[in-house]
C-alpha cells in the first residue's frame, strides 16, 4: 500500500482565522506521517529544495535496506560516514561549571548516538535566555560538566544505518527538542508530546558537534532562501515564539500584549502582526529591548517605569488584551500576563517556566472565562509555516541578533547577554573560530 510522506495540517491559516482545539492545529488523521521534513521542503523551494543534495526516498521505510554512504565507505557501527578525516577525538565545547562560570574545553568528540541518529558538525550557534536559567540561577549540581546549548546549524558528516531522509554533506538545523521519533505525536513533529516520555531539550549545542537522536525528526535540511541565521533561529525560539502567538488565537483588530521582550518576546511579537491586531503591546524592562519592539511597530511599556497592568488597562479602556503571550517565565510576568488578560481572552505562554509552583487566584480567574495554554514547543512543528515566511522575506526576526562572537568568545557571550550590556539582544556564536 502506498504510504504519503506528506501531512495535512487542517485548519492552518495565516489569515487570522480561528484556530479550534489546541495550540497546535490538528494533523489529518487519515494520512500516514513519516519523518516528512524532507519531502515537505523538497517541495517547498524547488528542483533543489534545501542546500545539499536532495535523495530518492523510499516509500516505506520498512521494505529497504540502508543505502552505502554518498562516498560508498560505511564507517563502524553500521553508520555512513562522511569525507575522509571527520573522525576526531576531541572537541571544543561550552561547558556548565557552576555559577555564572561557563568554561570552554576539550571533551570527547561526539559519535553518531543510535542506528537512527546522526552527527552533526556545527557551523554556528547562539545562547538562549533559557541558557541562563542554569547560568545565572542557583547551581545545578547534576549539569556541572555538561555541555551548554541548544540552537545549532551545522553539516551532518555520518549518519546511523536506520535514517532514511537525512544525508552526509546536508546542511541542516538541528531541533532543540527531540522525542523518540518514531511514535505518533513525533511522527506528526510534536516532538515535544512523545507518547514515549522520550521529549527532552537537546542541550549539546554548544560544542563543535552535535550527537543528534532520531535525526529524521530532528533535523531539518536548510532550504534554499533560508540564512544562517534564520536557521539558527528556527532550532528553538523562532517556533517558540509562533507557538505563543498561534495559541493566543490572535483576530484581526484584536489587542495583544507581549509579556518579556528579550529573544522569544521580539519573535512573538514579529508574528504576531502576520494576524492583524489592531493593538500590540510589549512589556519589558530593558530600554533597548522596548525599541526594537516599538520599531516592529507595538507600544512599549517600560515595567520598571510604570505598573504595566494598569498602563495596558488605561490604553484599552479598561478592558485589557484578548490575547497574551508570555515570554519570559517567572512566575512575576505570568502574573502580569494574568493582569493584563481580558474576559474571555487567551493567555499562551511559552516563556520557559522557572518556578516550579504559583498560586493564582482561581476566584479570579474564574470570573474572566479564559483559556490558558502552556507548554514546551515542538520547533518541528512550526517549520512548514516559518519557513515560507522566511524565504518570502515577509518577516526578518535575524535582527535580534546583535553580537556575533567566536566560540573562543563564549564565556563572554553569556556575560554580555546575562548582563543586557551593549544593547544585547542575541548572541551568535562561530565554532571554527
Ligand atoms: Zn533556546
Ligand atoms: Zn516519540
Amino acid at each position: 500500500m502506498f504510504r504519503s510522506w506528506y501531512i495535512t495540517i487542517g485548519s492552518l491559516s495565516l489569515s487570522g482565522r480561528p484556530i479550534t482545539g489546541d495550540t497546535h492545529p490538528k494533523v489529518s488523521s487519515s494520512v500516514t506521517r513519516l519523518s516528512p521534513l524532507r519531502p515537505m521542503f523538497a517541495a517547498l523551494s524547488g528542483p533543489m529544495g534545501a542546500r545539499g543534495r536532495i535523495h530518492e526516498q523510499s516509500p516505506d521505510r520498512r521494505s529497504r535496506a540502508p543505502r552505502p554512504a554518498r562516498n560508498g565507505k560505511v564507517a563502524r557501527h553500521g553508520c555512513r560516514a562522511g569525507p575522509p578525516g571527520a573522525r576526531r577525538t576531541a572537541m571544543r565545547a561550552l561547558v556548565y561549571r557552576g555559577h555564572k562560570r561557563i568554561e570552554l574545553e576539550n571533551v570527547p568528540d561526539a559519535r553518531v548516538p543510535a542506528p537512527d541518529g546522526a552527527l552533526v558538525r556545527t557551523t554556528s550557534f547562539a545562547i538562549c535566555g533559557s541558557d541562563l536559567h542554569g547560568y545565572h540561577g542557583p547551581v545545578n549540581e547534576e549539569r556541572i560538566g555538561s555541555t551548554m546549548g541548544h540552537e545549532a546549524i551545522g553539516e551532518v558528516v555520518e549518519v546511523g544505518s536506520e535514517v532514511r531522509h537525512i544525508r552526509p554533506g546536508d546542511h541542516v538545523a538541528v531541533s532543540a527538542v527531540v522525542g523518540c521519533g518514531s511514535c505518533e505525536n513525533c511522527q506528526a513533529l510534536l516532538t515535544a508530546r512523545c507518547a514515549n516520555s522520550e521529549t527532552r531539550v537537546l542541550n549539546l549545542g554548544q560544542a563543535e558537534a552535535i550527537a543528534v537522536p532520531a535525526a529524521d525528526s530532528s533535523l531539518l535540511p536548510i532550504p534554499d532562501g533560508v540564512s544562517d541565521e534564520q536557521a539558527v533561529l528556527l532550532t528553538d525560539i523562532l517556533p517558540t515564539g509562533y507557538k505563543g502567538v498561534r495559541g493566543a488565537g490572535i483576530q484581526p483588530g484584536g489587542t495583544v500584549a507581549v509579556v518579556g521582550a528579550g529573544p522569544v518576546g521580539q519573535m512573538a511579537l514579529e508574528t504576531s502582526f502576520l494576524f492583524g491586531p489592531s493593538k500590540v503591546f510589549a512589556i519589558d524592562q530593558v530600554p533597548h529591548r522596548l525599541e526594537e519592539a516599538e520599531r516592529l511597530g507595538a507600544i512599549p511599556i517600560d515595567a520598571s517605569q510604570v505598573d504595566p497592568v494598569e498602563a495596558v488597562l488605561d490604553q484599552t479602556g479598561g478592558k485589557g488584551c484578548q490575547h497574551v503571550i508570555e515570554a519570559a517565565g517567572p512566575q512575576a510576568t505570568v502574573r502580569i500576563a494574568f493582569g493584563v488578560l481580558a474576559h474571555g481572552g487567551t493567555l499562551s505562554q511559552v516563556g520557559a517556566t522557572t518556578d516550579p509552583e504559583m498560586t493564582v487566584n482561581l476566584m479570579a480567574l474564574f470570573g474572566k472565562d479564559l483559556t490558558y495554554r502552556v507548554g514546551l514547543v515542538s520547533p518541528q512543528y512550526a517549520w512548514p509555516e516559518l519557513v515560507p515566511l522566511l524565504q518570502e522575506g515577509k518577516i526578518h526576526p535575524e535582527r535580534v541578533f546583535t553580537h556575533h562572537l567566536p566560540m573562543s568568545d563564549g564565556p563572554r557571550g553569556y556575560e554580555i547577554f546575562d548582563n543586557r550590556d551593549d544593547g544585547v539582544i542575541k548572541v551568535m556564536l562561530d565554532p571554527t573560530r
